[in-house]
């Protein structure tokens, strides 16, 4: 097992992090930038090192600094966490070169699952019902227009190399299409450096399933079963449950047995995540695969009972999965929240100095945050500041306990999502479990692009 490891990011997954390590008896380092100086993963781990100024570029996403903080410290691994590098086939490349484990898949599939045409393709040979699309990068107009014209209008245009809902383009007759790809080339080139983009069928209004999968090094692979994340702003989730409520069990073996056979077939290690889109005839495609953990992985966690973080630091030291998929049980409904320090009404974000800070406990409820009393939210980073995460023996219970939660938390000095997501949980169509991608639909003005 490792006796230290590093960890590549901030805010409240570097805690989780450290949560782990702290029970499993293993060291843990911090880095930081100089905007984090006084947050809680530098306080709670055992050493922290100042890798650079507040910009990403210079700190969290600067792979030498994050391996000078690794050498100097004598950390054996680096956990990425989610974001920031966490998808940076290059980062574990150089971690292989320096012989610190990367705790995730091997550089190959990293690489393979982070360019998401290539990946359906891949996919689509291992026996997963890939959403119709193109086969690879679309480059021409006229290539553009034979695909389209095979699947039909709506489709959407993504880059191959996009994430965190950006690099789409919804495109829905066949004048908008020369103007929308080279658009979408020229976005995806200056927000990825790669301006490849391909082409997909757009559904709309559909279901967003995902499911967790967690693989060692020795070819074992299980899931976890799946997560409903259909309420999502601008491509972004804003609600996770676990498990979905339209999913039968029947469907979740034969969604579950396909993944892991897939993954296996590209020699899938550590916790992943597979994403599907499910249409009006309830049938689901895949969209694209995480090759990290997910921000709402805590919901597996609360109807699992497995901690997702230590068994991919186990699997990382090369240890068997300490489980088998039969020794997988579902138990009761969870639902997460994310509170993001920002405006609830026009989204804007709200950084600054948290005054008061109370959030609640309580039977069925776990608050993963680096938040406190006196916290400076910094204006560098993700929005996220919290995750309040529910769990009933129902989705019923689970969403009365989100929303006493809710209520009861006292976060003042910054603007939160709180009220927004408690506006959410009142609609009927969400007690209902009526969701889907365009559920927020009703509380936006209408976006004027994709
Ligand atoms: P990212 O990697 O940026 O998160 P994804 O491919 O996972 O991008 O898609 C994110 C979200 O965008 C989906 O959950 C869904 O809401 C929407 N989306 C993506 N592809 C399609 C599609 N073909 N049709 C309809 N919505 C889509």
């Amino acid at each position: 097992m490792f006796k230290k490891i590093l960890i590549a990011n901030r805010g409240e997954i570097a805690l989780r992090v450290i949560c782990a390590c702290r029970e499993m008896g293993i060291k843990t380092v911090a880095v930081f930038s100089e905007a984090d100086e006084h947050s809680l993963h530098v306080r709670f781990a055992d050493e922290a090192v100042c890798i650079g100024p507040a910009r990403s570029a210079e700190s969290y996403l600067h792979v030498p600094a994050i391996i000078s903080a690794a050498e100097i410290t004598g950390a054996d691994a680096i956990h990425p966490g989610y974001g920031f590098l966490s998808e940076s086939a290059y980062l574990a490349e150089v971690c292989e070169a320096c012989h610190i484990k990367f705790i995730g898949p091997s550089p190959a599939v990293i690489r393979l699952m982070g360019e998401k045409s290539r990946a359906r393709r891949a996919m689509k040979k291992a026996g997963v019902v890939t959403l119709p699309g193109s086969d690879g990068p679309v480059e021409t107009e006229e290539e553009a227009r034979t695909i389209a014209a095979a699947l039909g209008f709506p489709v959407i245009i993504k880059a191959s190399n996009g994430g965190g809902g950006r690099g789409m383009r919804i495109v829905r007759n066949a004048d908008e299409l020369s103007q929308a790809l080279r658009t979408a080339q020229r976005e995806a080139q200056a927000a990825f450096g790669i301006g490849d983009v391909y082409l997909e069928k757009y559904l709309e209004a559909p279901r967003h399933i995902e499911m967790q999968i967690l693989g060692d090094e020795h070819g074992n692979v299980v899931h976890l079963g799946e997560r409903e994340c259909s309420v999502q702003r601008r491509h972004q989730k804003l609600i996770e449950e676990a498990p979905s409520a339209v999913i039968s069990e029947k469907q979740r073996a034969a969604l579950g047995t396909m993944v892991v056979e897939a993954a296996r077939a590209v020699g899938y290690s550590s916790a992943g995540t597979f994403e599907f889109l499910m249409d009006a005839q309830d049938n689901l495609y895949f969209i694209e695969a995480n090759t990290r953990l997910q921000v709402e992985h805590g919901v597996t966690e609360l109807i699992t009972g497995i901690d997702i973080v230590k068994e991919q630091i186990r699997v990382a030291s090369g240890a068997v999965l300490s489980f088998t998929q039969d020794e997988v049980t579902f138990s009761g409904h969870a639902i997460e929240c994310r509170i993001n320090a920002e405006n609830p009404v026009t989204f804007a974000p709200s950084p600054g100095r948290v005054d008061a800070f109370s959030l609640p406990g309580g039977p069925g409820i776990r608050v993963d945050t680096f938040v406190h009393a006196e916290a400076t939210v910094p204006p560098n980073y993700d929005s996220l500041i919290a995750k309040i995460m529910s769990y009933g023996r129902t989705r019923e219970e689970a969403i009365a306990r989100m929303r006493r939660a809710l209520e009861m938390t006292v976060i003042e000095g910054i603007h939160t999502s709180v009220p927004m997501h408690l506006k959410i949980l009142a609609e009927v169509d969400f007690q209902q479990a009526r969701i889907s991608t365009a559920f927020m639909d009703r509380f936006l003005p209408p976006s004027p692009a994709a």
